[in-house]
């Protein structure tokens, strides 16, 4: 089998000394492994247009064996070059890549998953909305896309759509008001207010073209983010090492910077 097909490269390994094994999401397949042969030729096009974090239309074939392939012919459609003259960018950047092995489709099209990140990562480039902002919207669409739904069109007590102290819980997905909360819901309650329970909601219910076009204050995103990381971290058992690497990072460069203006 011979297919065309467009994709980012979110994973790159070295194999021997002159090829390397890549892990993208593609339109397609979802996401795949492929071998680039000859890729560490530094005349190979096809080792330029497979490096991480590149958008690529890829000419593939299935391999010897049934789980990889093999990238014949690669063509750079976009390498968010902008991105990688910042650290932190990047950082989040690779958490994204990471999120994508995880939560995409693997052997099905993952059209939609990839718009997400593709556009994600345009704005995290072009520095055209917080990356805080960007975050909680790749991850919280990612996570509804593969099956994680949270369920935020109303208090799951009284149905009220509205309260000035709404709660989310993360361990199931929902939202409680005051009056409905629980003694057992309340160790895991995150009090959100009207503003970052409409942003929340924005993550999970509007359409994809307008996911990142909404606004919020530095300290709400700080809780929207505490808001969809408790949830993935309770819906898939998981911790993410990009995403501790890019909090870790993110903390350096802001004391350094503090450091700096004093
Ligand atoms: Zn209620």
């Amino acid at each position: 089998m011979r297919l065309t097909t467009q994709g980012l490269i979110v994973k790159e390994q070295t194999v021997g000394e002159k090829d390397k094994l890549v892990t993208a999401v593609t339109t397609d397949l979802g996401v795949i492994r492929a071998f680039v042969k000859g890729a560490k030729n530094i005349k190979s096009p096809r080792g330029a247009s497979t490096q991480l974090l590149c958008y690529s239309q890829l000419v593939i074939y299935s391999g010897k064996n049934q789980d990889t392939y093999i990238i014949d012919e690669a063509k750079v459609i976009d390498m968010f070059s902008k991105l990688r003259r910042n650290v932190e960018n990047m950082c989040l950047a690779q958490y994204f890549c990471e999120l994508a092995m995880h939560l995409c489709p693997h052997g099905q099209p993952a059209q939609n998953c990839l718009k997400i990140i593709l556009n994600g990562l345009y704005l995290l480039s072009e520095n055209k909305r917080s990356p805080l902002l960007i975050k909680a919207c790749v991850e919280m669409r990612l996570m509804c896309y593969a099956g994680y739904q949270p369920e935020l069109t109303m208090c799951s007590g009284c149905g009220c759509y509205e309260s000035d102290n709404m709660y989310f819980i993360p361990k199931s997905g929902i939202l409680t008001c005051d009056k409905c909360l629980t003694p057992q819901q309340l160790p895991y309650a995150l009090l959100l207010g009207k503003g970052v329970t409409r942003a929340l909601r924005h993550t999970v219910y509007a359409e994809d073209g307008k996911l990142f076009s909404f606004n919020l204050p530095e300290e709400s995103l700080i809780l929207l983010n505490t808001a969809t990381e408790q949830f993935m971290g309770y819906m898939l058992e998981k911790t993410f090492q990009t995403l501790s690497f890019y909090k870790f990072m993110a903390g350096v460069l802001r004391n350094s910077a503090k450091r700096n203006m004093n």
